[in-house]
């Protein structure tokens, strides 16, 4: 199952999220990782809605 999401500091999404305030590590530290980052390396394709696909030989030079 890939439904986990990783942060770039390499925890989990569940690590992050805790009774304190934010949504730093709980085990990195809020000056290490202060907010839940997705590492972009993760395979998983962009769901933001957000496509960035090359024009393929639109205004090409
Ligand atoms: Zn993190
Ligand atoms: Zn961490």
């Amino acid at each position: 199952m890939t439904g986990e999401k990783i942060c770039v500091c390499g925890h989990p999404e569940a690590v992050h999220r805790h009774f304190r305030r934010g949504s730093d590590c709980g085990s990195c530290g809020a000056q290490k990782c202060p907010r839940f980052r997705r590492d972009k390396q993760a395979s998983q394709p962009a769901e933001t809605g957000q496509t960035t696909l090359p024009a393929p030989g639109n205004g090409r030079r």
